[in-house]
């Protein structure tokens, strides 16, 4: 498999209120990043602060957005698109979060968006799947399948550099306990399976990182056992402190 610089992605979702605090999460995490060997780091605030920090990109930093509208502009009251994101800055965008799926976002429109930001936008999506609730007969692999063949239909195999999957049992997002490692590890051979089937050897482009309750005591084992290129991180990326030790956690596991 290629080897990929680690991806240790914060969603920071609805937070924080003060745009003092985000500027002084940003100043620490991106200094963190600075030493860096493996891994990117990418922060991915609210769209109102994305002026803030369209500067802040370089080295080992990137930055994100937790969403983008699919059309480049129009008549799309309260979207943001990926095209205006783009100039900002912004080269990763987080996509079909199971937050946004809830408010009603479909596989098709997820995919739409994938087109967007990876064929157009010339960024990285980082799409996030998973299943809500596990089942004896296996019915969640399936379910975890359909994602990700909708979400990656027409994806040229050329752009599939530009493309993460981030699993995230919904199950585990918010939690206190994340995902086993073993578990993780069953999970990241199967979703490297789908992707070996629609894309053949150039799916080892994409990288597969994991989401769900990831914080600075079982990143390590997460990630040394898990099989996976890296983590989205929620509550915990808001923590400077906490978010920089999931940071070097990654860097430094082989
Ligand atoms: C998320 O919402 O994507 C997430 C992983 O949240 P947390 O790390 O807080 O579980």
């Amino acid at each position: 498999m290629k080897k990929m610089k680690k991806l240790i992605v914060g969603n920071w979702k609805m937070n924080p209120v003060e745009q003092e605090d985000a500027r002084d999460i940003v100043k620490a995490v991106k200094r963190a990043s600075g030493k860096l060997k493996r891994s990117h780091v990418v922060v991915c605030p609210p769209f109102v602060y994305t002026s803030l920090f369209s500067k802040a990109k370089g080295g080992n930093f990137f930055l994100g957005a937790q969403n983008a509208n699919h059309e480049m502009l129009g008549s799309f009251t309260g979207e943001v698109s990926y095209s205006m994101l783009y100039q900002l800055g912004v080269r990763f965008v987080i996509l079909g979060h199971s937050e946004r799926r809830k408010m009603g976002e479909t596989d098709e429109l997820v995919n739409r968006k994938v087109k967007s930001v990876v064929n157009d936008g010339g960024m990285t999506a980082i799409v996030c799947v998973g299943e809500a609730s596990r089942d004896h007969n296996g019915d969640y692999l399936e379910l975890i399948k359909k994602q990700i063949h909708i979400a990656l239909t027409d994806i040229p195999k050329k752009l599939l550099s530009q493309v993460v999957i981030a699993y995230e049992p919904i199950w585990a997002i918010g939690a206190t306990v994340a995902m086993s490692p073993r578990d993780l590890h069953e999970m990241s051979i199967y979703i490297r399976k789908v992707l070996n089937d629609m894309f053949g050897i150039a799916s080892d482009d994409v990288r597969v990182i994991y989401g769900g309750a990831v914080d600075k005591v079982n990143a390590e084992e997460l990630i040394r056992e898990g099989n996976v290129s890296g983590f989205l991180v929620g509550r915990q990326s808001l923590v400077p402190k906490d978010f920089i030790e999931i940071i070097k956690a990654v860097d430094t596991t082989q």
